[in-house]
């Protein structure tokens, strides 16, 4: 006896439903007539069929390959297409507000969801905090990696600075403000403490190390040897002074973040140990970081380093564009200095991830997104995909890998059934009413969103006005 075909609805968990209510393990599901994008970098397969056991993936592929199981629950998805659940892999989600959890950390979570993340990667917050908070939001959440912040022992001191009138002002200690957002930095103080240092992240939960300032190359590499001996990837904001890209991707750290830090490859070591102060380095990226310095040596080398070591790079670009939205929108007779470093910050990251992809960087899309402040401030994968077609250029169809097969690479081996639909992966798919591989924009028709063999209709999941 043949099944008969299901109407979507009748199958879909709310994003709202409560802890628990999970679709039957067994029958098979059998998701028929899709146009699939597997996430693989191969074509899309038209008509396609996909089967889903007990939350993995046992077929993806033509009628012909994947013959569907008499006792399979079939799911019409004709006219729709279907892709992996997207990845972003830089987020930050736990904010503490009055010594609290803010409690929009629930409201982004299905947020992200609805709009067909199933992942992220908090790139330093509070893991094992975080994880307890994620733990508790329920299953309508997308999976959640957490990795650990760590910095040298000047973060975590006051700082002193001259300023351009000759006094001398004295900054608090950055990791105290840090600290009142309720994430938990840890300090290195020498290169021998490495080991230590991940243990300790180990302890807290984190999959990998984000770097995260006043590090130098001996200790970064001894961050690496001792996180990689564990299997941990290390992360890191693109220079973390004195440490340059260039001195990074050699010590062979597996990721830099943020495009716009590439102009710390302007500076001499002395110049990049002495930028800690945040003036410091709004300064001499607002007066260095053009479209020109985009394609100074110094940077074309750090490019062809990460480029020849698979070092990911990580661009943020529509957090950049967010920040310099604003700041040309102020359009004061003198622009402030945070003013000015937004808008050459962008201008510059977005030349330098053109030349980053010119000359074979692995790009990775992350957004910067927090779980915290208005909405229209935060930004977004969708964005940050779009700004890969429209800024960098690249086909919708590569951007997509950025934020699939590749973002699950970037995340490492704990995300390796993870980024693309293949037998063996778990059923994190995404499947749209509109065609993305056309249009990148898009990603925003979402139909429903499956993690881990449940799908949940985005219905109900935008925020309420704050
Ligand atoms: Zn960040």
């Amino acid at each position: 006896m043949r099944l008969p075909l299901l109407p979507l609805t009748a199958l879909l968990v709310g994003l709202t439903a409560p802890l628990g209510s999970q679709v039957p393990a067994a029958p098979p599901l059998a998701i028929l007539g899709a146009t699939l994008w597997d996430g693989t970098g191969a074509p899309a397969v038209p008509d396609a069929v996909v089967l889903v056991q007990d939350g993995t993936v046992t077929c993806a592929g033509t009628r012909r390959a994947c013959p569907v199981p008499r006792n399979a629950t079939r799911v019409d998805a004709t006219g729709r297409w279907l892709l992996p659940g997207l990845i972003d892999t830089h987020v930050h989600l736990l904010f503490r507000v009055g010594g609290r959890t803010d409690p929009s950390l629930r409201t982004d979570l299905r947020d992200l969801l609805a709009r067909g993340i199933t992942t992220v990667r908090d790139m330093g917050t509070n893991p094992s905090r975080l994880r307890e908070e994620v733990d508790s939001a329920g299953p309508a959440a997308p999976r959640v990696f957490a990795m650990q912040l760590v910095a040298g022992i000047r973060f975590f001191g006051p700082e002193r600075e001259r300023t351009e009138d000759g006094f001398i002002r004295m900054h608090a200690p950055q990791a105290n403000g840090m600290r009142q957002l309720g994430w938990f930095p840890l300090m290195l103080t020498t290169a021998s403490e490495a080991p230590e240092v991940v243990q300790k992240a180990i302890a807290g939960g984190a999959i990998g190390l984000k770097l995260y300032q006043d590090l130098d190359s001996a200790q970064v590499a001894a961050l690496v040897q001792a996180a990689h001996a564990v299997g941990m990837p290390v992360w890191g904001h693109a220079w973390v002074q004195p440490a340059s890209v260039l001195e990074q991707a050699t010590a062979g750290q597996d990721g830099v973040v943020h495009a716009a830090g590439l102009v710390g490859e302007l500076l001499d070591h002395y110049a990049r140990d002495s930028l800690r102060t945040s003036s410091y380095l709004l300064r001499i990226t607002a007066d260095s970081a053009t479209g020109t310095s985009a394609h100074a040596p110094a940077v074309l080398a750090a490019l062809d380093t990460l480029a020849a070591r698979g070092t990911f790079l990580e661009p943020t670009l529509h957090v950049a564009e967010l920040s310099a939205r604003r700041a040309g929108a102020h359009r004061r007779p003198v622009p402030t200095l945070p003013d000015r470093y937004a808008l050459a910050a962008g201008t510059f990251g977005v030349a330098v991830t053109r030349e980053a992809v010119a000359r074979g960087v692995r790009l990775t899309a992350g957004t910067d997104h927090t779980a915290y402040g208005p909405p229209s401030e935060r930004a977004m994968l969708t964005e940050e995909l779009r700004l890969f077609v429209d800024s960098l250029g690249l086909a919708p169809a590569r951007a997509l890998l950025a934020a699939t097969r590749d973002a699950a690479i970037a995340i490492g081996p704990v995300a390796k059934d993870l980024g693309t639909i293949a037998p063996g992966k778990r059923a994190d798919l995404l499947l749209l009413r509109a065609d993305p591989l056309a249009d990148i924009t898009n990603l925003t028709q979402v139909e429903w969103v499956m993690r881990e063999g449940v799908p949940r209709s985005p219905r109900d999941a935008v925020p309420p006005p704050p």
